[in-house]
């Protein structure tokens, strides 16, 4: 297998940290984003930039054949103050690096230096560096802006670190692997009054707590026991003083799933569940549903191809062949919608280890153990994808 110098993986742990120390907001990865054009081109890629905001693809073409194949990292970081006390830390008060996307970055760069000096491939390489992947779906963006249409790809693939794993660790999985989030705003309005004369009002707050318990049981009751699932009030709002039925009152609602169909058929549970929760209570409610990301559903026979490699190049203990699903979620859900691919995971430190830390928490910190052999995964999966040998 391919690995990277010594001197590679000095250069690119420092990159890694330089990164980590300029975090950059959604839509906002100018420097960032500044800076993987800089580097790509030094190396020969022609270099794309300004799709979907601030994403850069860098493409390399090499021999005759057809074939091509994507690598997309992220490049976002996230609104946390750091608290790791490294001498790299964040140096925007505020915003951190906090899910290791400074690390999926490094992790291709290297690949891609690695690549276009030394690389034994034939075919389109599409190297994918996107904005906004926390919330922002910046790989929407990225789509809407041509993306598959101006850089065809055969297959596509991603890697994301996992805090809890141990470093190095890669794990894959065949279908749906991460969950769709949807977003839902529901107001009550009801009629406000005097805490002493709850008949002369209609009474949100009773109707909000109501409404809490009842949408326990779309999971519970409605959802196949056998399907995750998952729906979480994460905020409650109403009133101000215990004299006062306010009339007006703000739920806040997460809702996860990990199928396509169950992921529609909460949704039309919940609206159901509200209108009539509300109307036995004698309020009005109004309920924005916002779709967020979709199920990331990885495609089998790529993930078959990306798992071959590693059990060629890695050793058997360092490869799981399929991993658990996730509950969280991630934008390369709508890449992967539009072509065929693969999201795998690379273990960032298992418990009480150094990276065991969660990514989203402010003592989280990119494990640069992960910068050789995440680059050497890329560059492995390039080279028998694109094999000279087998076109
Ligand atoms: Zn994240
Ligand atoms: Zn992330």
């Amino acid at each position: 297998m391919d690995r990277l110098s010594e001197t590679a993986v000095q250069a690119f742990t420092l990159l890694r940290r330089d990164i980590h120390q300029h975090p950059e907001l959604a839509f906002s990865e100018r420097r960032t984003a500044a800076l993987v054009a800089a580097q790509l081109g030094a190396w020969g890629y022609e270099v794309s930039t300004g799709l979907g905001g601030t994403g850069v693809v860098g493409q390399l073409k090499r021999g005759t054949s057809a074939r091509s194949i994507g690598l997309r990292a992220d490049m976002d970081a996230l609104p946390i103050a750091e608290a790791t006390g490294a001498a790299w830390a964040s140096c925007h008060h505020g915003v951190m690096h906090a899910c290791g996307h400074d690390g999926h970055t490094a992790m291709l760069l290297a690949a891609a230096q690695h690549l276009a000096q030394q690389g034994r491939f034939d075919g389109t390489l599409n190297l994918i560096f996107q904005p906004a992947e926390e919330g922002g779906g910046g790989a929407l963006k990225m789509m809407e802006d041509g993306l598959f249409e101006r850089f065809p790809c055969d297959a596509i693939f991603a890697m994301h670190n996992m805090p809890g794993i141990a470093q190095g660790q890669l794990v894959f999985r065949s279908g749906p692997t991460m969950a769709s989030s949807d977003y839902a705003t529901v107001t009550l309005h009801g009629v406000g009054g005097h805490g002493a004369m709850p008949h002369k009002a209609t009474d949100v707050v009773v109707a909000a707590a109501s409404l809490v318990m009842a949408l326990q049981t779309v999971v519970s009751r409605h959802v196949d026991p056998l399907q995750p699932a998952v729906v979480t009030v994460g905020a409650i709002h109403a009133g101000q003083a215990n004299n006062v039925i306010p009339a007006e009152a703000r739920l806040e609602v997460s809702v996860r799933a990990l199928d396509p169909q169950v992921r529609r058929s909460m949704e039309q549970r919940i609206r159901d569940v509200v209108r009539l929760q509300a109307e036995s209570f004698g309020v009005r409610a109004e309920l924005d549903w916002r779709p967020g990301y979709a199920v990331l559903v990885n495609d089998a026979a790529q993930t078959v191809r990306a798992l071959a490699v590693a059990q060629k190049h890695f050793p058997a203990h360092q490869v799981t062949p399929q991993g658990p699903m996730l509950t969280g979620s991630e934008d390369f859900a709508f890449m992967l919608e539009k072509v065929p691919g693969s999201y795998l995971f690379i273990g960032n430190g298992a418990d009480g280890e150094p990276g065991a830390c969660m990514v989203h928490n402010p003592a989280y910190d990119f494990n640069d153990d992960n910068i050789a052999p995440g680059a050497a995964y890329w560059i492995a999966l390039v080279q028998e994808l694109l094999s000279p040998t087998h076109p």
